[in-house]
């Protein structure tokens, strides 16, 4: 049964993967529902355009699908609008029938070492905006041209995005749609060799096959492995045998591979070390030389999985830069319940609760990472956004909703003086930026500051 579209009103807050997946979720209801989504940015998409590197544009190419949800007539986008700043979780509800938080993890996790605090150790998320042209992150300075060794801690898929974008030439990426002061800045690198440091073995990595292949596969680039820590051990073994995903086995398999092949002599290494972890930092001068790294065994934890435990042996490593790649946290928005531990907004099936174990604050949900925490790849917020989105409906059904008595949320935007960016807008700034990309010999060329974004949207308005 169709019902009038102003009858349900939901607001969206994000505009990444899991803001779009819940709003294609909820048209496909076909009960006439109107999706207002929000972003503090001007430009929408999340980590999808701040965090997807550039040289994966087939995985960028997923906006084709958010410009369709996009389309349908109950979509609005509100940009450049900060929700706990501009509007309050107050104004929303007296707009709306539902809320989805939807505004992912937007801060990185901390080793809590000594030594964390001096130039030259980095977030991996720091970096990843900077090249993205993120423009919270185009403020940020690494300092490649003075560095010959590169650490990275944790050995996730952001981890190998950060190798490969110090590891491939430059060239590779100036036709794509990095920030040109990422491009500059790599031109003038000096980085030879990167070196992960995975605490647990390689049957615990965390990339995925390809993205490790992809790297194996640059022409400068040798993929080094120690025969002693690509060795799996036998609890390893058993636990990849009963738990283990396809994808751990073709990790192990080809980091075997690699360990027992000579290098080719290339001019830049990945050396992928595993059973390792920092325990302290050291510099001079307040910047980082070394790192003490702990040599780790494997013990069981109640549930079987293998866990990292030091085994009292240590060394020192020399290193010019170290990015810290341990995962992305949630950073608490005001007037929505947060759950410090995990960096998530506390819920049950994606129904926001007021603390963990605590009761259900009708009519707010939420989805995608700040659901569930950092983890999964893009496609994975598209069955997280589903199962959202079926409470929300079951709700919806029974009435357990929002009472708003506001009229509609543009009225209040205007009454406050905000100029929210529209979807109209995005797509001529869209345009632009593509335009502007021909010209220069690439793909797109990002406008990195919001002042500079709106700037450009109004006078692309005319
Ligand atoms: P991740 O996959 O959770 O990897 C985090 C890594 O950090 C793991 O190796 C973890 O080791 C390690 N780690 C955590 N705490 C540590 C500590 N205190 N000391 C040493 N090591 C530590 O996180 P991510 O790389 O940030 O990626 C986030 C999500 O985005 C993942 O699901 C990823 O697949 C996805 N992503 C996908 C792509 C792509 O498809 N191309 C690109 C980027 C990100 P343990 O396993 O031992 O905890």
């Amino acid at each position: 049964m169709r019902t009038d579209p102003a009858a349900w009103r939901v607001a969206v807050v994000g505009s990444g993967p899991a803001a779009f997946y819940t709003a294609e979720a909820l048209f496909k209801t076909g009960r006439g529902v109107q999706v207002d989504m929000f972003d503090r940015l001007p430009v929408p998409y999340g980590l999808v355009r701040g965090g997807v590197a550039p040289d994966h544009q087939k995985i960028k190419a997923v906006v084709k699908v958010y410009e369709k949800i996009a389309a349908e007539p109950g979509f609005r986008f509100f940009g450049n609008i900060r929700i706990g700043h501009d509007l309050q979780v107050a104004d929303l509800a007296a707009h709306y029938h539902q809320i989805v938080y939807a505004f992912g993890c937007e801060s990185d996790q901390k080793l809590g070492l000594p030594g964390e605090e001096l130039g030259g150790v980095h977030a991996a998320t720091d970096f990843v905006g900077w090249y993205n042209g993120h423009p919270d992150h185009r403020q940020h300075t690494f300092d490649l041209g003075r560095a010959h060794t590169v650490a990275i801690v944790g050995n996730g898929n952001v981890a190998m995005d950060v190798a490969r974008i110090l590891l491939q030439h430059p060239d590779e990426l100036a036709a794509t749609d990095i920030a040109d002061h990422a491009l500059a800045s790599l031109r003038q690198s000096r980085v030879q060799q990167v070196i992960l440091l995975g605490r647990r073995g390689p049957a615990q990595a965390a990339f995925s096959p390809k993205e490790i292949e992809e790297i194996a596969e640059l022409p400068d680039v040798d993929v080094i492995v120690r025969a002693d820590e690509a060795a799996v051990d036998p609890m390893s073994q058993a636990w990849l045998e009963r738990d283990g995903a396809r994808s751990q086995q073709r990790n192990v398999k080809f980091l075997h591979e690699q360990a027992h092949k000579p290098p080719a002599g290339r001019s830049k290494q990945l050396r992928c070390r595993f059973l390792v972890a920092p325990s302290a930092l050291h510099g001079e001068q307040g910047r980082l030389r070394g790192i003490t790294l702990q040599h780790m065994e494997l013990v069981a934890d109640d549930s079987g999985t293998p866990r990292p435990k030091p085994r009292g042996t240590e060394e020192m490593l020399p290193v010019d830069l170290l990015f810290k790649a341990i995962g992305y946290k949630g950073v608490p928005v005001p007037g929505v319940p947060f759950e410090p531990k995990q960096g998530i907004v506390p819920n049950r099936d994606g129904r926001v609760l007021e603390a963990v174990g605590g009761a259900v604050r009708t009519g707010h949900y939420a989805a995608g990472w700040c659901k569930r925490g950092p983890t999964g790849l893009i496609g994975t917020n598209s069955l997280d956004a589903k199962a959202t989105v079926e409470g929300m409906v079951q709700d919806q059904t029974n009435g357990a909703l929002l009472q708003p008595h506001a009229g509609d949320i543009e009225a209040l935007l205007r009454s406050r003086g905000l100029d929210p960016v529209r979807w109209a807008d995005w797509q001529r700034l869209d345009a632009w930026e593509q335009q502007e990309g021909v010209a220069r010999g690439k793909l797109r060329h990002k406008l990195v500051d919001s002042a500079a974004m709106l700037e450009r949207i109004r006078a692309l308005r005319g």
